[in-house]
């Protein structure tokens, strides 16, 4: 029997967690993490586990993608404002390009992104779906 690469992640790793940093020193959080502060500079981060719902800000649907990302287009990237405020650049997936609303609710989900030729390497990245409430926030 062969476990499908979502369910070894699932053996791996019991509970998906979004893991941002936040500065120490201006208290700002970020995601993904990066080896310093993109908003002041500095390398004291600590990491934190960031909320995984949140709202579209702003998206931007592509419509010619990359070999090895062909099975995703159209891909709609968003910016998502999660509930603490950090912004986050991820693809959206479960939706099509004119159901997506800016101010829509949306969950982080992990998904394959990338299909990597023979060797059938599978990279998983963040992305986020809707919500099945959507929440306008006029
Ligand atoms: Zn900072």
């Amino acid at each position: 029997m062969r476990l499908s690469p979502a369910q070894i992640w699932r053996t791996r790793i019991p509970r998906y967690r979004l893991l941002g940093k936040e500065c120490k020193k201006c208290g700002r959080r970020h995601y993904p993490p990066r080896p310093a502060c993109p908003y002041c500079g500095s390398r004291e981060l600590v990491e934190v586990e960031l909320p995984r719902t949140g709202v579209i800000e702003s998206f931007t649907v592509i419509y010619t993608v990359m070999e090895g990302f062909k099975d995703r287009a159209p891909l709609i990237i968003a910016t998502v404002k999660l509930d603490d405020g950090t912004r986050v650049v991820a693809p959206i997936t479960d939706a099509e390009p004119e159901d997506v609303r800016t101010g829509m609710r949306v969950e982080a989900v992990l998904r394959r992104i990338r299909d990597d030729g023979s060797y059938g390497l599978i990279g998983y990245g963040t992305a986020f779906r809707p919500t099945i409430l959507v929440h306008k926030t006029s």
